[in-house]
């Protein structure tokens, strides 16, 4: 396994413009970016921007606007995700030509309907850490030929991958180590050091979406080894998803980041800040005539460092 400790430093921080940026993606970028400065390392920007749907051209400008704002260069060409689907459907396609990956086609109403059912008799459906259902299984092995007609025929579906195959698969590949990362923040229940990734708890994780041939863990996981990223570090709430991309870096034979996982800005009523919440947007406090030293008090006052 590679050491991040013998490579050149690189940091990223990698926003969707799927809303305009709020004080926590202020901080996660100005950590990121002291982080790498203070280790004469890079800093990265990644456009996260596979929701071709949901991504606007305004957000994006809107991210390089605050970030400029915030005294933060960029390292360039910025990496957009939406220009590398081939790149992503490669990877895709290997997983699915090694029997990991498998088309699914339930619609979200038809998932509700079977986890309300099971539940109604009393059972208790698995939920994944951000307490969604986790998928059903049913359809890992459904005939290839019935599910390649339904593809050929337009039927809308996606790619998860075979939890069960793919742990099974990942175990041959790690022979005798276990699952783990680095940690040098804290997770929600102050898991730190060498942690266990517990990617099982996931369930069959998506990989593409019926609109493009990714997900958020299969190009997150493969721009991070493609931009050389050394350090990750982004919001405890991706704490867990980090199993995801562990697993994902051994069955793709990526190498391992170091990953910091830091803690929430919360609004004034203690919860996550959302994208929709204009109050809280960087926009909002740069027209109220605050500095980013400003924000640099207010990120203190939560007992959050920037070093
Ligand atoms: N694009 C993700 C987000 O905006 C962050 C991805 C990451 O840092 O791993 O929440």
């Amino acid at each position: 396994m590679d050491s991040p400790l013998s490579k050149p430093a690189v940091f990223r921080f990698a926003p969707s413009p799927n809303g305009l940026l709020h004080l926590g993606h202020a901080y996660s970028a100005m950590l990121n970016h002291n982080l790498a400065m203070a280790a004469g390392g890079r800093f990265l920007l990644r456009i996260e921007d596979i929701d071709t749907v949901r991504c606007r051209p305004e957000y994006e400008e809107a991210i390089y606007r605050d970030l400029h704002w915030l005294g933060i260069e960029w390292g360039r060409p910025v990496r957009r995700q939406s220009e590398h689907f081939p790149f992503y459907q490669r990877a895709l396609d290997e997983l699915i030509a090694r029997s990991l990956a498998y088309p699914a086609f339930l619609s979200r109403a038809e998932v509700r309907d079977r986890v309300a059912a099971f539940e109604a008799v009393g059972g208790t459906w698995p939920r994944d850490p951000d307490d969604a259902p986790c998928y059903p299984t049913e359809e890992r092995d459904l005939d290839r030929g019935l599910a390649g007609g339904w593809i050929a025929e337009g039927r809308q579906h996606a790619w998860r991958l075979d939890m069960d195959k793919a742990l099974e698969a990942a175990n041959e590949k790690l022979a005798g180590r276990s699952l783990d990362w680095s940690e040098t923040g804290m997770g929600p229940d102050g898991e730190t050091g060498l942690v266990s990734a517990q990617p099982e708890h996931w369930g069959d994780v998506i990989l593409s979406r019926p609109d493009a041939p990714s997900s958020y863990h299969l190009s997150v996981t493969l721009d991070d080894a493609a931009q050389g990223v050394t350090h990750v570090v982004r919001g405890r709430d991706l704490f867990h998803a980090t199993s995801v991309h562990r697993l994902l870096q051994v069955l793709l034979d990526l190498p391992q980041p170091q990953y910091r996982h830091h803690g929430l800005v919360l609004s004034a009523d203690g919860r996550k800040l959302s994208k929709s919440n204009q109050d809280t947007g960087i926009l909002a406090y740069r027209e109220k005539g605050l500095s980013p030293a400003d924000l640099r008090a207010l990120f203190a006052r939560d007992g959050l460092v920037l070093d």
